[in-house]
């Protein structure tokens, strides 16, 4: 059994690397604001914008980058993402509010997801492109352009079920979309409502770390192009969703050692690394591992952009040539709608130590002033460590710790995190934790005022020569910054 700590640190790029360098700065932040803190970089998701383009241009396709709101609720984002020619995909009537009023003109929005009446008029009214998940959908947006007098609405058609062509594969269950085998179907609603309704393409969305899966489904829409130009459609769109995903940790090896010992540990061959000996989805069963690891892959050698990039290079199945190639051809549009891979490297998540206490079995509580919603890696099966943030940047003089890290609520289920943490140091009252990469899902989404307590602020900051300076997210707008410097 190898003793030496289980370190999984967090892959920094040099902005997010040079603000975790500035702990008086945050320190100064999170006393004025309190615990716990988000920290948004909006500069960040420009640059994210632009690493998708150029894998656009790799392939020489056209096409639009939007980003999906729903992984964060940040206003600098939004707005800084409006400055750059990027567009937004919006699943709410909130998020489509907020998208209109940060500058992003109707061409540039996509609503998809659930809609509720209001929501669903807001899209039509304004024009925004509708994603549709069914003919149920197809009937109200006819009524409602119909009852309105309004221009007729652009819809994506949204799929669901592929196949691939002769081999059977198990396609995820989803309630989203529409089965690709009821499709015809589908355009014989398409065809009924051809005054309100102008299909310009088709989409889908797969969560799943799974290339294959998506090429499979990337494919299946190049077949309903075809079948909806056969109707007499000029389709010219094929959204593919979501889902490029980030690496999260700086090192493969951490990863693979870490993902090993958890093997050893159900079995029973080393020390539990877990509270109460959680599993992350494995077990033993005489002997024997049982069970799927329910985590995130964190290190992902391929995310984000190289992830797109890859699977355009992939050769469809039944029709031959690289997915890209085909999407060429046909002078098809490519639209993706990135959530957590735009804001990777957006933010962070900081929280103020508030005890530490030896327990009886030697094991160290890091008791912070955030709940387990606050930073919600665990939730999504991210793992990684926090970065120690000492106060008056003096580290207390102890060796590698392995700490428990524990919420602010009244609540036994209450933990940051299940796993051990193992740090550099042993943190002290007053220290900070700075949970980095956190902007994708993990800040906000499942942010609650259980107890009462405070849900963490946000704020946007931005590099200025050799310093940081902040303002508070809703105050911030992507002009010239007072001092002259422009965004
Ligand atoms: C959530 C969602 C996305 C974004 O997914 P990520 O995994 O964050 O990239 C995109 N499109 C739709 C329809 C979604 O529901």
């Amino acid at each position: 059994m190898d003793s030496a700590p289980l370190y999984l640190e967090p892959h920094l790029e040099p902005s997010l690397a040079s603000l975790l360098d500035s702990a008086a700065f945050l320190h100064t932040l999170v006393d004025a604001l309190g615990s716990p803190l988000n920290v948004v970089l909006p500069d960040e998701i420009a640059r994210n914008v632009e690493r998708f383009r150029a894998a656009y241009r790799r392939h020489n396709l056209a096409g639009q980058v939007f980003f999906a709101h729903k992984a964060n609720r940040s206003s600098a984002l939004v707005r800084r993402l409006a400055a750059t020619d990027a567009g937004i995909d919006v699943a709410s009537l909130g998020e489509l509010q907020h998208a209109l009023g940060a500058g992003f003109a109707p061409d540039r929005i996509l609503a998809t997801g659930p809609k509720n009446p209001e929501f669903r008029w807001l899209a039509a009214r304004s024009g925004v492109t509708v994603s549709v998940d069914g003919p149920e959908e197809l009937e109200e947006l006819d009524a409602l352009v119909g009852r309105h007098g309004l221009p007729p609405v652009r819809v994506l058609l949204r799929l669901a079920d592929f196949e691939a062509p002769g081999a059977k594969v198990l396609s995820r269950q989803t309630h989203f979309g529409t089965s690709v085998k009821s499709l015809d179907q589908l355009l014989d609603v398409v065809e009924r409502h051809q005054e309100a309704i102008r299909p310009i393409g088709v989409a889908y969305h797969l969560d799943t770390t799974s290339l294959d899966e998506k090429a499979i489904a990337l494919e299946g829409c190049l077949l309903a192009m075809d079948a909806l130009r056969k109707r007499g459609f000029q389709p010219r769109v094929i959204d593919i969703g979501g889902g490029f995903g980030v690496n999260y940790l700086a090192h493969a090896a951490q990863w693979e050692r870490y993902t090993t010992e958890l093997t050893n540990a159900v079995l029973g061959k080393r020390p539990s690394m877990t509270w109460s000996g959680h599993g992350y989805g494995l077990r033993a069963e005489n002997g024997t591992l049982r069970g799927t690891l329910s985590l995130y892959p964190a290190h992902r050698p391929v995310a984000g952009a190289a992830y797109l990039d890859e699977l355009l290079s992939l050769p469809a199945r039944a029709l031959g040539r690289p997915l890209g190639t085909l999407l060429l051809e046909n002078l098809y549009d490519l639209h993706i709608e990135p959530g957590r891979s735009l804001v990777d490297q957006c933010g962070l998540s900081l929280a103020r130590v508030l005890e530490v206490r030896r327990t009886d079995t030697g094991d160290h509580l890091v008791r912070l002033a955030m709940k387990a919603n606050d930073a919600s890696l665990e939730e999504h099966g991210v793992l990684m460590d926090p970065v120690l943030l000492p106060r008056g940047g003096v580290a207390a003089a102890t060796g590698p710790a392995a700490v428990h890290l524990t919420g602010n609520l009244c609540l036994e289920a209450d933990l940051i995190t299940r796993r051990t943490v193992h740090l550099p140091r042993l943190p002290q009252p007053g220290d900070l934790l700075a949970f980095a990469n956190t902007a994708g899902y993990c800040m906000d989404f499942s942010a609650t005022h259980a107890q009462q307590q405070p849900i963490a602020r946000k704020v946007a900051v931005h590099r200025d020569g050799g310093s940081w300076r902040w303002c508070l997210d809703e105050q911030y707008w992507p002009i010239t910054r007072p001092g002259g410097q422009q965004i």
